[in-house]
Protein backbone atom coordinates (compact mmCIF):
# COMPACT_ATOMS: atom_id res chain seq x y z
CA UNK A 1 0.00 0.00 0.00
CA UNK A 2 1.09 3.33 -0.48
CA UNK A 3 1.08 6.39 1.43
CA UNK A 4 0.64 8.58 -1.75
CA UNK A 5 -3.03 10.12 -2.31
CA UNK A 6 -4.41 9.79 -5.73
CA UNK A 7 -4.04 13.46 -7.72
CA UNK A 8 -7.88 13.84 -7.58
CA UNK A 9 -7.81 14.09 -3.74
CA UNK A 10 -4.50 15.76 -3.01
CA UNK A 11 -6.07 19.40 -3.28
CA UNK A 12 -8.46 20.06 0.06
CA UNK A 13 -12.07 20.39 -1.82
CA UNK A 14 -12.15 16.28 -1.43
CA UNK A 15 -16.10 16.10 -1.74
CA UNK A 16 -16.86 12.82 0.80
CA UNK A 17 -17.77 10.44 -2.07
CA UNK A 18 -14.60 10.35 -3.14
CA UNK A 19 -13.08 10.77 0.68
CA UNK A 20 -15.16 7.23 0.91
CA UNK A 21 -13.89 6.00 -2.33
CA UNK A 22 -10.65 6.86 -1.45
CA UNK A 23 -10.77 4.57 2.24
CA UNK A 24 -12.27 1.40 -0.06
CA UNK A 25 -8.64 1.66 -2.48
CA UNK A 26 -6.54 1.70 0.68
CA UNK A 27 -8.52 -1.44 2.40
CA UNK A 28 -8.67 -3.10 -0.86
CA UNK A 29 -5.42 -4.95 -0.80
CA UNK A 30 -6.01 -5.87 2.89
CA UNK A 31 -8.85 -7.91 2.37
CA UNK A 32 -9.69 -11.08 1.90
CA UNK A 33 -8.77 -12.91 -1.39
CA UNK A 34 -11.52 -14.92 -2.00
CA UNK A 35 -13.50 -11.42 -1.62
CA UNK A 36 -11.74 -9.00 -3.43
CA UNK A 37 -13.86 -10.11 -7.29
CA UNK A 38 -17.08 -8.59 -5.10
CA UNK A 39 -15.53 -4.96 -4.15
CA UNK A 40 -16.69 -3.07 -6.91
CA UNK A 41 -20.16 -3.59 -4.56
CA UNK A 42 -18.81 -1.20 -2.67
CA UNK A 43 -17.68 1.15 -5.20
CA UNK A 44 -21.87 1.36 -6.08
CA UNK A 45 -24.94 2.57 -4.12
CA UNK A 46 -27.51 -0.10 -4.66
CA UNK A 47 -30.28 2.42 -5.67
CA UNK A 48 -30.21 6.22 -5.19
CA UNK A 49 -33.79 8.43 -5.18
CA UNK A 50 -34.04 11.66 -6.09
CA UNK A 51 -37.61 13.47 -5.13
CA UNK A 52 -38.73 17.17 -5.27
CA UNK A 53 -40.28 17.85 -2.16
CA UNK A 54 -43.18 20.59 -2.78
CA UNK A 55 -44.64 22.59 0.34
CA UNK A 56 -47.08 24.78 0.77
CA UNK A 57 -45.28 27.80 2.87
CA UNK A 58 -46.91 29.92 6.14
CA UNK A 59 -47.44 32.68 3.31
CA UNK A 60 -49.57 30.64 0.85
CA UNK A 61 -46.70 30.10 -1.99
CA UNK A 62 -45.35 26.68 -2.81
CA UNK A 63 -41.81 26.34 -2.38
CA UNK A 64 -39.68 22.67 -3.62
CA UNK A 65 -36.50 20.96 -2.08
CA UNK A 66 -34.92 18.53 -3.29
CA UNK A 67 -34.46 15.42 -1.31
CA UNK A 68 -32.71 12.03 -1.41
CA UNK A 69 -32.59 8.70 0.46
CA UNK A 70 -29.43 5.76 -0.94
CA UNK A 71 -29.57 2.22 -0.63
CA UNK A 72 -25.97 2.10 -0.60
CA UNK A 73 -25.62 -1.82 -0.11
CA UNK A 74 -28.21 -4.32 1.60
CA UNK A 75 -26.38 -7.41 1.55
CA UNK A 76 -26.72 -7.60 5.62
CA UNK A 77 -29.85 -6.59 6.22
CA UNK A 78 -32.89 -3.62 5.68
CA UNK A 79 -31.41 -0.48 5.17
CA UNK A 80 -30.39 1.80 8.39
CA UNK A 81 -29.33 5.39 8.39
CA UNK A 82 -30.32 8.40 9.20
CA UNK A 83 -32.09 11.47 7.11
CA UNK A 84 -29.81 15.03 7.50
CA UNK A 85 -31.84 18.44 6.84
CA UNK A 86 -28.91 21.04 5.53
CA UNK A 87 -28.44 23.75 3.05
CA UNK A 88 -25.20 22.04 1.77
CA UNK A 89 -26.64 18.27 1.61
CA UNK A 90 -25.89 16.71 -2.61
CA UNK A 91 -26.94 13.44 -3.75
CA UNK A 92 -23.23 12.61 -3.86
CA UNK A 93 -22.62 13.48 -0.01
CA UNK A 94 -25.62 11.09 1.25
CA UNK A 95 -24.21 8.31 -1.32
CA UNK A 96 -20.97 8.70 0.89
CA UNK A 97 -23.16 8.71 4.16
CA UNK A 98 -25.17 5.42 3.40
CA UNK A 99 -21.64 3.83 2.14
CA UNK A 100 -20.17 4.79 5.95
CA UNK A 101 -23.26 3.56 7.19
CA UNK A 102 -22.44 -0.37 5.15
CA UNK A 103 -19.50 -0.51 6.73
CA UNK A 104 -20.73 0.99 9.91
CA UNK A 105 -23.41 -1.56 10.47
CA UNK A 106 -21.29 -4.29 9.77
CA UNK A 107 -18.16 -3.58 12.48
CA UNK A 108 -20.52 -3.48 15.06
CA UNK A 109 -22.47 -6.25 13.70
CA UNK A 110 -26.09 -5.08 13.43
CA UNK A 111 -28.19 -7.10 11.14
CA UNK A 112 -28.10 -3.66 8.47
CA UNK A 113 -27.24 -2.33 5.59
CA UNK A 114 -26.12 1.21 4.92
CA UNK A 115 -28.73 3.65 3.83
CA UNK A 116 -29.30 7.79 4.10
CA UNK A 117 -31.31 10.76 3.04
CA UNK A 118 -31.64 13.70 3.12
CA UNK A 119 -33.21 17.60 2.25
CA UNK A 120 -31.63 20.24 0.64
CA UNK A 121 -32.74 22.96 2.89
CA UNK A 122 -32.11 25.36 5.86
CA UNK A 123 -34.64 24.11 8.10
CA UNK A 124 -33.76 27.24 10.88
CA UNK A 125 -35.51 29.43 7.45
CA UNK A 126 -38.75 27.77 8.37
CA UNK A 127 -41.71 27.23 10.45
CA UNK A 128 -42.63 24.64 12.84
CA UNK A 129 -45.78 23.75 10.80
CA UNK A 130 -44.05 23.54 7.12
CA UNK A 131 -40.81 21.85 8.55
CA UNK A 132 -43.66 19.09 9.98
CA UNK A 133 -45.31 19.75 6.07
CA UNK A 134 -41.60 19.09 4.95
CA UNK A 135 -41.16 15.70 6.58
CA UNK A 136 -44.83 14.48 6.00
CA UNK A 137 -44.31 15.27 2.44
CA UNK A 138 -40.45 14.13 1.78
CA UNK A 139 -41.52 10.32 4.06
CA UNK A 140 -44.49 9.84 1.44
CA UNK A 141 -41.97 10.87 -1.82
CA UNK A 142 -39.75 7.79 -0.20
CA UNK A 143 -42.31 5.66 0.84
CA UNK A 144 -41.55 3.53 -2.12
CA UNK A 145 -38.21 2.34 0.04
CA UNK A 146 -39.51 2.38 3.66
CA UNK A 147 -40.71 -0.14 5.97
CA UNK A 148 -39.12 -1.53 9.27
CA UNK A 149 -37.92 -4.66 7.41
CA UNK A 150 -36.76 -2.53 4.40
CA UNK A 151 -35.58 0.71 5.39
CA UNK A 152 -35.49 2.60 8.95
CA UNK A 153 -34.21 5.86 9.16
CA UNK A 154 -33.06 7.66 12.10
CA UNK A 155 -31.79 11.20 12.92
CA UNK A 156 -29.26 13.15 11.88
CA UNK A 157 -27.72 17.37 11.53
CA UNK A 158 -30.97 19.30 12.13
CA UNK A 159 -33.57 16.01 12.78
CA UNK A 160 -34.62 15.17 16.09
CA UNK A 161 -37.08 13.00 18.20
CA UNK A 162 -40.35 15.01 16.87
CA UNK A 163 -38.83 14.68 13.14
CA UNK A 164 -38.74 10.98 13.76
CA UNK A 165 -42.48 11.17 15.06
CA UNK A 166 -43.92 12.73 11.99
CA UNK A 167 -42.25 10.49 9.95
CA UNK A 168 -43.31 7.60 11.73
CA UNK A 169 -46.81 8.62 11.98
CA UNK A 170 -47.14 9.54 8.18
CA UNK A 171 -45.89 6.24 7.65
CA UNK A 172 -48.52 4.52 9.77
CA UNK A 173 -51.64 6.54 8.56
CA UNK A 174 -50.64 5.58 5.08
CA UNK A 175 -50.46 1.98 6.39
CA UNK A 176 -53.67 2.22 8.33
CA UNK A 177 -52.07 0.72 11.61
CA UNK A 178 -49.07 2.20 13.72
CA UNK A 179 -45.62 0.74 12.92
CA UNK A 180 -43.04 1.87 15.04
CA UNK A 181 -40.24 0.23 13.85
CA UNK A 182 -40.33 1.94 10.79
CA UNK A 183 -37.89 4.51 12.29
CA UNK A 184 -35.25 5.04 15.64
CA UNK A 185 -34.57 7.93 17.71
CA UNK A 186 -38.39 8.36 18.30
CA UNK A 187 -40.03 9.87 21.59
CA UNK A 188 -39.76 7.60 24.33
CA UNK A 189 -43.77 7.87 24.47
CA UNK A 190 -44.06 6.51 20.77
CA UNK A 191 -41.75 3.27 21.15
CA UNK A 192 -38.21 5.08 21.47
CA UNK A 193 -35.30 3.83 23.68
CA UNK A 194 -34.01 5.04 27.02
CA UNK A 195 -30.35 5.67 26.34
CA UNK A 196 -31.14 6.63 22.39
CA UNK A 197 -30.42 10.34 23.15
CA UNK A 198 -26.87 9.63 24.80
CA UNK A 199 -26.12 6.80 22.70
CA UNK A 200 -24.02 8.31 20.10
CA UNK A 201 -21.74 10.58 22.41
CA UNK A 202 -21.41 7.56 24.92
CA UNK A 203 -19.75 5.64 22.28
CA UNK A 204 -17.44 7.98 21.64
CA UNK A 205 -16.62 8.27 25.04
CA UNK A 206 -15.92 4.19 25.18
CA UNK A 207 -14.02 4.07 22.50
CA UNK A 208 -11.88 7.26 23.75
CA UNK A 209 -11.80 5.21 26.92
CA UNK A 210 -10.70 2.18 25.31
CA UNK A 211 -7.79 3.71 23.00
CA UNK A 212 -6.74 5.65 26.52
CA UNK A 213 -6.25 2.68 28.45
CA UNK A 214 -4.09 1.46 25.56
CA UNK A 215 -1.88 4.22 25.35
CA UNK A 216 -1.75 4.91 29.20
CA UNK A 217 -3.81 8.53 28.82
CA UNK A 218 -5.83 8.98 31.98
CA UNK A 219 -9.10 10.09 31.56
CA UNK A 220 -9.36 11.48 35.10
CA UNK A 221 -8.02 14.89 34.51
CA UNK A 222 -7.75 14.88 30.46
CA UNK A 223 -8.60 17.61 28.30
CA UNK A 224 -11.39 17.48 25.71
CA UNK A 225 -11.89 19.62 22.70
CA UNK A 226 -15.39 19.32 20.50
CA UNK A 227 -16.48 20.49 17.75
CA UNK A 228 -20.52 20.85 17.55
CA UNK A 229 -22.54 20.87 20.70
CA UNK A 230 -25.72 18.73 19.09
CA UNK A 231 -26.78 15.26 19.61
CA UNK A 232 -23.09 13.82 19.52
CA UNK A 233 -20.94 16.55 20.88
CA UNK A 234 -23.05 17.55 23.88
CA UNK A 235 -23.58 14.05 24.92
CA UNK A 236 -19.52 13.14 24.55
CA UNK A 237 -18.58 16.23 26.41
CA UNK A 238 -20.85 15.55 29.22
CA UNK A 239 -19.99 12.03 29.43
CA UNK A 240 -16.43 12.73 29.69
CA UNK A 241 -16.83 15.35 32.15
CA UNK A 242 -18.98 12.54 33.88
CA UNK A 243 -15.76 10.26 34.10
CA UNK A 244 -13.59 13.21 35.06
CA UNK A 245 -12.16 14.54 32.12
CA UNK A 246 -12.25 18.75 31.56
CA UNK A 247 -14.23 20.05 28.21
CA UNK A 248 -11.58 22.64 27.65
CA UNK A 249 -12.91 24.08 24.09
CA UNK A 250 -16.18 23.80 22.34
CA UNK A 251 -17.07 24.84 18.49
CA UNK A 252 -20.20 25.34 16.76
CA UNK A 253 -21.73 27.33 13.92
CA UNK A 254 -21.93 30.20 16.32
CA UNK A 255 -18.60 30.62 17.51
CA UNK A 256 -15.75 29.14 19.86
CA UNK A 257 -14.95 29.02 23.47
CA UNK A 258 -11.71 28.21 26.02
CA UNK A 259 -11.38 27.81 29.28
CA UNK A 260 -8.67 26.06 30.76
CA UNK A 261 -10.38 24.93 33.94
CA UNK A 262 -12.79 23.30 32.24
CA UNK A 263 -16.21 24.61 30.76
CA UNK A 264 -19.31 24.59 33.01
CA UNK A 265 -21.51 21.93 30.29
CA UNK A 266 -25.01 22.50 32.16
CA UNK A 267 -24.63 26.60 31.94
CA UNK A 268 -23.58 26.18 28.36
CA UNK A 269 -26.40 24.03 27.82
CA UNK A 270 -28.74 26.29 28.93
CA UNK A 271 -26.93 29.36 27.10
CA UNK A 272 -27.10 27.35 23.87
CA UNK A 273 -30.86 26.60 24.50
CA UNK A 274 -31.71 30.35 24.95
CA UNK A 275 -29.09 32.08 22.46
CA UNK A 276 -29.59 29.29 19.81
CA UNK A 277 -25.98 28.53 19.84
CA UNK A 278 -22.95 28.77 22.35
CA UNK A 279 -21.70 32.30 21.36
CA UNK A 280 -21.57 35.13 23.97
CA UNK A 281 -21.66 32.12 27.11
CA UNK A 282 -20.12 34.62 29.71
CA UNK A 283 -17.84 31.66 31.56
CA UNK A 284 -15.55 31.13 28.96
CA UNK A 285 -13.42 33.41 26.52
CA UNK A 286 -13.93 33.39 22.87
CA UNK A 287 -11.68 31.74 20.11
CA UNK A 288 -11.41 32.03 16.19
CA UNK A 289 -12.14 28.87 14.48
CA UNK A 290 -8.20 28.95 13.48
CA UNK A 291 -7.57 29.00 17.40
CA UNK A 292 -10.06 26.10 18.00
CA UNK A 293 -7.97 23.90 16.23
CA UNK A 294 -4.65 24.62 17.71
CA UNK A 295 -6.08 23.98 21.77
CA UNK A 296 -4.02 21.40 23.73
CA UNK A 297 -5.79 18.42 24.59
CA UNK A 298 -5.90 14.77 24.50
CA UNK A 299 -8.70 14.29 23.06
CA UNK A 300 -10.53 16.09 19.93
CA UNK A 301 -13.69 15.21 19.15
CA UNK A 302 -14.80 16.56 15.51
CA UNK A 303 -18.98 16.45 16.04
CA UNK A 304 -19.82 18.47 13.36
CA UNK A 305 -19.96 18.20 9.67
CA UNK A 306 -18.00 16.91 6.94
CA UNK A 307 -13.95 17.95 5.88
CA UNK A 308 -13.39 19.70 9.31
CA UNK A 309 -10.09 18.40 9.55
CA UNK A 310 -7.80 19.27 6.63
CA UNK A 311 -4.71 19.86 5.51
CA UNK A 312 -5.52 23.52 6.61
CA UNK A 313 -5.31 22.76 10.30
CA UNK A 314 -3.93 18.93 10.58
CA UNK A 315 -0.62 20.25 11.22
CA UNK A 316 -1.52 22.20 13.94
CA UNK A 317 -3.96 19.87 15.72
CA UNK A 318 -2.40 19.93 19.26
CA UNK A 319 -4.56 16.58 20.27
CA UNK A 320 -3.10 13.09 21.30
CA UNK A 321 -6.04 11.15 20.27
CA UNK A 322 -9.12 12.36 17.60
CA UNK A 323 -12.40 10.61 18.08
CA UNK A 324 -14.82 11.21 15.11
CA UNK A 325 -18.23 11.76 16.18
CA UNK A 326 -19.14 13.07 13.29
CA UNK A 327 -19.16 11.15 9.83
CA UNK A 328 -16.41 12.24 7.41
CA UNK A 329 -15.15 14.97 9.40
CA UNK A 330 -11.03 14.49 8.53
CA UNK A 331 -9.79 15.06 4.76
CA UNK A 332 -7.37 11.98 3.40
CA UNK A 333 -4.71 14.63 3.06
CA UNK A 334 -5.33 15.43 7.03
CA UNK A 335 -6.00 12.07 7.46
CA UNK A 336 -2.15 11.27 6.47
CA UNK A 337 -0.76 14.46 8.69
CA UNK A 338 -2.24 12.93 11.52
CA UNK A 339 -0.83 9.64 11.15
CA UNK A 340 2.56 11.11 10.30
CA UNK A 341 2.70 13.19 13.88
CA UNK A 342 1.83 10.10 15.56
CA UNK A 343 -1.92 11.35 16.40
CA UNK A 344 -4.01 8.71 16.79
CA UNK A 345 -7.48 8.66 14.92
CA UNK A 346 -10.61 6.41 15.75
CA UNK A 347 -12.30 6.60 12.94
CA UNK A 348 -16.07 7.55 12.47
CA UNK A 349 -17.27 4.14 11.39
CA UNK A 350 -16.18 2.42 14.99
CA UNK A 351 -16.19 5.53 16.79
CA UNK A 352 -19.66 6.61 16.16
CA UNK A 353 -21.44 3.24 16.07
CA UNK A 354 -22.96 3.82 19.53
CA UNK A 355 -26.09 5.46 18.25
CA UNK A 356 -26.79 2.74 15.59
CA UNK A 357 -26.22 0.46 18.05
CA UNK A 358 -29.26 1.79 20.38
CA UNK A 359 -31.24 2.59 17.16
CA UNK A 360 -30.68 -1.61 16.62
CA UNK A 361 -31.72 -1.93 20.45
CA UNK A 362 -34.86 0.58 19.88
CA UNK A 363 -36.12 -1.51 16.49
CA UNK A 364 -35.45 -4.71 18.84
CA UNK A 365 -37.78 -3.25 21.34
CA UNK A 366 -40.56 -2.37 18.88
CA UNK A 367 -40.91 -5.13 17.36
CA UNK A 368 -41.11 -7.55 20.56
CA UNK A 369 -42.86 -4.93 22.17
CA UNK A 370 -40.70 -5.54 25.55
CA UNK A 371 -38.65 -2.45 26.27
CA UNK A 372 -35.21 -2.75 28.39
CA UNK A 373 -33.87 -0.77 31.09
CA UNK A 374 -31.80 1.94 30.76
CA UNK A 375 -28.55 -0.12 32.84
CA UNK A 376 -29.50 -2.49 30.09
CA UNK A 377 -28.88 -0.88 27.19
CA UNK A 378 -26.04 0.83 28.49
CA UNK A 379 -24.48 -2.34 29.27
CA UNK A 380 -25.05 -4.11 25.82
CA UNK A 381 -23.33 -1.08 24.23
CA UNK A 382 -20.55 -0.87 26.12
CA UNK A 383 -19.77 -4.67 25.67
CA UNK A 384 -20.78 -4.25 21.46
CA UNK A 385 -18.85 -1.20 21.43
CA UNK A 386 -15.48 -2.75 23.13
CA UNK A 387 -15.68 -5.40 21.41
CA UNK A 388 -15.70 -4.25 17.75
CA UNK A 389 -13.08 -1.71 19.33
CA UNK A 390 -11.02 -4.79 20.43
CA UNK A 391 -11.49 -6.26 17.15
CA UNK A 392 -10.12 -3.56 14.94
CA UNK A 393 -7.31 -2.85 17.62
CA UNK A 394 -6.28 -6.22 16.93
CA UNK A 395 -5.97 -6.26 12.88
CA UNK A 396 -4.52 -2.54 13.26
CA UNK A 397 -1.50 -4.14 15.47
CA UNK A 398 -1.37 -7.55 13.64
CA UNK A 399 -0.88 -6.17 10.30
CA UNK A 400 0.60 -2.51 11.12
CA UNK A 401 -2.89 -0.52 9.91
CA UNK A 402 -4.08 2.59 10.97
CA UNK A 403 -7.05 2.30 13.03
CA UNK A 404 -9.32 3.55 10.05
CA UNK A 405 -7.63 0.87 7.66
CA UNK A 406 -8.20 -1.48 10.16
CA UNK A 407 -12.08 -1.25 10.37
CA UNK A 408 -12.07 -1.17 6.90
CA UNK A 409 -10.85 -4.30 6.59
CA UNK A 410 -13.67 -5.97 9.26
CA UNK A 411 -16.42 -3.99 8.06
CA UNK A 412 -15.56 -4.73 4.21
CA UNK A 413 -14.85 -8.34 4.54
CA UNK A 414 -18.15 -8.85 6.61
CA UNK A 415 -20.19 -6.90 3.87
CA UNK A 416 -18.69 -8.93 1.04
CA UNK A 417 -18.63 -12.05 2.69
CA UNK A 418 -22.52 -11.89 2.70
CA UNK A 419 -22.47 -10.59 -0.58
CA UNK A 420 -20.51 -13.40 -1.66
CA UNK A 421 -22.58 -15.83 -0.17
CA UNK A 422 -25.84 -14.49 -1.77
CA UNK A 423 -24.57 -14.79 -5.35
CA UNK A 424 -25.91 -13.27 -8.16
CA UNK A 425 -29.06 -12.96 -8.94
CA UNK A 426 -30.53 -14.40 -11.54
P1 LIG B 1 -26.87 18.26 15.36
O1 LIG B 1 -27.63 18.97 14.30
O2 LIG B 1 -27.59 17.82 16.59
O3 LIG B 1 -25.62 19.16 15.83
C1 LIG B 1 -24.67 19.63 14.92
C2 LIG B 1 -23.73 20.58 15.68
O4 LIG B 1 -22.63 20.90 14.81
C3 LIG B 1 -24.38 21.91 16.06
O5 LIG B 1 -23.87 22.32 17.32
C4 LIG B 1 -23.90 22.87 14.96
O6 LIG B 1 -23.86 24.22 15.39
C5 LIG B 1 -22.50 22.32 14.72
N1 LIG B 1 -21.97 22.64 13.38
C6 LIG B 1 -22.54 22.43 12.18
N2 LIG B 1 -21.75 22.88 11.19
C7 LIG B 1 -20.64 23.37 11.79
C8 LIG B 1 -19.44 23.96 11.32
N3 LIG B 1 -19.24 24.13 10.01
N4 LIG B 1 -18.52 24.35 12.23
C9 LIG B 1 -18.72 24.18 13.56
N5 LIG B 1 -19.83 23.61 14.06
C10 LIG B 1 -20.77 23.22 13.19
O7 LIG B 1 -26.16 17.00 14.64
P2 LIG B 1 -25.70 15.62 15.28
O8 LIG B 1 -26.84 14.68 15.25
O9 LIG B 1 -25.00 15.90 16.58
O10 LIG B 1 -24.63 15.12 14.20
C11 LIG B 1 -23.29 15.59 14.17
C12 LIG B 1 -22.44 14.63 13.36
O11 LIG B 1 -22.49 13.32 13.95
C13 LIG B 1 -22.87 14.43 11.90
O12 LIG B 1 -21.73 14.17 11.12
C14 LIG B 1 -23.72 13.16 11.97
O13 LIG B 1 -23.80 12.51 10.72
C15 LIG B 1 -22.92 12.38 12.98
N6 LIG B 1 -23.66 11.30 13.64
C16 LIG B 1 -24.81 11.56 14.33
C17 LIG B 1 -25.45 10.54 14.98
C18 LIG B 1 -26.67 10.78 15.83
O14 LIG B 1 -27.07 9.86 16.55
N7 LIG B 1 -27.25 11.95 15.84
C19 LIG B 1 -24.97 9.21 14.89
C20 LIG B 1 -23.79 8.99 14.18
C21 LIG B 1 -23.15 10.04 13.57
Amino acid sequence: MTDALPSYLSCENVGAWENYLDQVERVAPHLDKPLIPWIETLRRPKRSLIVDVPIRLDSGAVAHFEGYRVHHNLSRGPGKGSVRFHPEVTLSEVMALAAWMTIKNAVVQVPYGGAKGGIRVDPKKLSRAELERLTRRYTMEINVLLGPDRDIPAPDVNTNEQVMAWMMDTYSMNQGRTVTGVVTGKPLSLGGSLGRRDATGRGVFICAREAARRLGIPIEGARVAVQGFGNVGAAAARIFAEHGAKVVALQDESGALHREAGLDLAALAAHDAAAGGIAGFAGAAALSAEEFWRVPCEFLIPAAVENQITEANAGAIAAKVVVEGANGPTTPAADRILRERGVTVIPDVIANAGGVTVSYFEWVQDISSFFWSEAEINQRLDRIMVEAFNGIWEVAQARRLPLRTAAFVVGCNRVLEARALRGLYP
